[in-house]
């Protein structure tokens, strides 16, 4: 699964960062600019800011052979982002 191309947040237009909107009981990344929209994938994750429970999910490879993956959840409500690694 190619995580990464699932999470560019761009307009492929526009080339402008899309902004998320919840609908109902979904996320959609919406473009201010064009009203480009797609379904948003993320995952559960509880925010520590604003208590939503949604966030956009992005990894981060290890770009070193002695650095471990990171994960960054960013809220789909209030955009904070959070880093978690597998670091110990
Ligand atoms: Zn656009
Ligand atoms: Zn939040």
């Amino acid at each position: 699964m190619d995580i990464s191309s699932s999470t560019s947040n761009y307009c492929p237009k526009c080339k402008i960062v899309l902004t998320a909107e919840e609908i109902g009981n979904d996320v959609f990344l919406v473009c201010g600019n064009c009203g480009y929209k797609k379904e948003a994938s993320y995952v559960e994750h509880k925010c520590t800011k604003c208590g939503c429970d949604r966030a956009f999910v992005h990894y981060h490879g290890a770009t070193r052979g002695d650095e471990d993956d990171l994960i960054f959840y960013t809220c789909v409500r209030c955009g904070s982002v959070e880093r978690e690694g597998y670091a110990v």
